[in-house]
């Protein structure tokens, strides 16, 4: 995190294994969801007031991108249930104001988007220049429920000539393509999968069942998901060996310890703005000049 200590390239070593923009070859089992970056769990309360202070410096860069007006930033969010994706945005967000950000979740699609392209309600709501765009799931799920699920393609009704066994390669690269066409306009994309184990998963299922504050984010369907695990699994890797870019990178973040995958996306985004150069607009010799006229009217006013 930005102070004294911490160098932007001391951040850049640190997110370097997680971060793919190029994901030829890449192996999932090479990516273990327990690591922890070489911290410790006695670090954990270091770790988190690093995030602490990632939080506050993302808040003040928020700040920045909002009045420089140029830049917008999508984060992206994809993950087995119960790998963090709510808690992550969450404390990763907590900071900013939330003016400057809007979140989005894309659930199964509805009748009025099975009548479109797979992307017409996602570009619909990307975020304004300026501002921070949260995809929490995105078109990601068009290579990954989708595929996993094949009868959802069949309620897509595309026309048959056109579902080839190329399907998933060519979604994935429309989406690289896309991507790029944001990228090319001003849009900062970061792509965070958050790595979960199966058998965290379990645990947090198991401790959801037994807790009954928790009892509403219970779903039998997610359970049922589970029995697809492996599929899923060659799904992600296939779509990140395809969409992983310099324009768009992914992140792989560990996330069986829920104090270290905030940690990296907090420093992902941090670092990505860092690398932004945002400032204040400088105002011309006009503006101050109208700026002082202002405040010694206000200055002479009775009360
Ligand atoms: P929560 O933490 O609230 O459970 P969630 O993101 O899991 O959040 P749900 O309403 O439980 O939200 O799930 C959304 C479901 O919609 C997921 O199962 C997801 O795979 C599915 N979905 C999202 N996009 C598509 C799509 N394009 N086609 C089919 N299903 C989709
Ligand atoms: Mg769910």
């Amino acid at each position: 995190m930005p102070e004294a200590m911490i160098t932007p390239k001391q951040l850049r070593k640190f997110l370097a294994p997680y971060r793919i923009t190029d994901g030829k070859g890449l192996r999932l089992k090479d990516h273990g969801p327990h690591d922890t970056g070489g911290l410790a769990s006695q670090e954990k309360q270091k770790a988190k007031d690093l995030l602490a202070r990632g939080v506050d410096w993302l808040a003040d860069a928020q700040g920045r991108l909002y009045a420089d007006d140029r830049w917008s930033v999508l984060l992206i969010f994809q993950a087995m249930d119960a790998a963090g994706k709510d808690g992550t945005i969450k404390h990763v967000m907590s900071g900013v104001n939330p003016q400057g950000v809007q979140v989005v979740s894309f659930k199964a699609p509805s009748a009025e988007e099975l009548d479109h392209d797979f992307m017409w309600r996602c570009l619909k709501v990307l975020p304004e220049r300026g501002r921070i765009g949260i995809f929490n799931r995105s078109w990601y799920e068009e290579v990954l429920v989708v595929r996993v699920h094949e009868a959802l393609l069949a309620r897509q009704r595309i026309p048959a000539e056109l579902v080839t066994r190329r399907i998933w390669a060519e979604r994935c690269e429309d989406i690289v393509n896309i991507e790029r066409y944001l990228a090319r306009n001003g849009c900062l994309i970061l792509k965070f999968f958050l790595n979960l184990s199966r058998g965290e998963q379990k645990k947090r299922f198991l401790e959801r069942l037994d807790n009954p504050d928790k009892h509403w984010k219970f779903s039998t369907a997610d359970a049922r998901e589970r029995g697809h695990w492996s599929a899923y699994m060659d799904a992600y890797e296939s779509m990140i060996r395809r969409t992983a870019t310099e324009h768009a990178p992914w992140y792989v973040v560990p996330a069986d310890n829920k104090w270290f995958s905030r940690l990296v996306v907090a420093a992902a985004v941090v670092d990505a703005l860092a690398g932004l150069d945002l400032r204040y607009p400088d105002v011309g010799p006009e503006k101050l000049k109208e700026l002082a006229e202002a405040k010694r009217m206000l200055q002479q006013e009775e009360d």
